[in-house]
């Protein structure tokens, strides 16, 4: 288990677009696990490769729910419906967290670790999580979509992406 550093803001490796995964070998399931340790180590749903300091278009979301870690290399958003506003935070803005309004429905197109297409749908919470982590990839943060900060004792339970 290898708990690997989170980059906080401000960094220019958090705000450029990341390169595409092109080789799919042992080397990428090991940095996969060690994202997964690393989001689990800080409490967090989801984890994008540049918040530890690879440019990379790799990431990871896992809020608990029945359908485990998802693990999205290269991944394309194909589908986008509907709307939700929700309070979101983020590993590399710690203890700051924002209503940002997202679609309430997604359908996406990634890679897994064996380099094998597959396309996943999600809503809500999940449908979130998914987009901030995509917006990593693009160099694109969630305090560039917060409609409103929000204060500590409205943060119950919110847990940073
Ligand atoms: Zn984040």
């Amino acid at each position: 288990m290898t708990i690997r550093k989170i980059v906080n803001y401000p960094a220019e490796i958090l705000e450029q677009p990341c390169k595409p995964v092109i080789k799919f070998d042992r080397k990428l399931g090991k940095l996969l696990d060690d994202m997964y340790d690393t989001m689990i180590q800080y409490d967090g749903v989801g984890l994008a490769a540049p918040q530890i300091g690879l440019d990379v278009r790799i990431a990871i979301v896992d809020i608990d729910d029945e359908h485990g870690t998802i693990e999205m290399i290269n991944p394309r958003l194909i589908e986008a419906n509907g709307e939700q506003t929700g309070p979101e935070g983020c590993l590399s803005f710690p203890g700051l967290f924002g209503d940002v309004t997202r679609a309430n429905y997604v359908k996406i197109e990634a890679l897994n670790r064996k380099g094998k297409k597959y396309t996943f749908e999600a809503e809500g919470f999940l449908a979130r999580a998914i987009q901030h982590e995509m917006d990593h990839l693009d160099g694109v943060l969630f305090t560039s979509k917060v409609i409103r900060y929000l204060e500590e004792e409205e943060l119950k339970g919110v847990e940073p992406e």
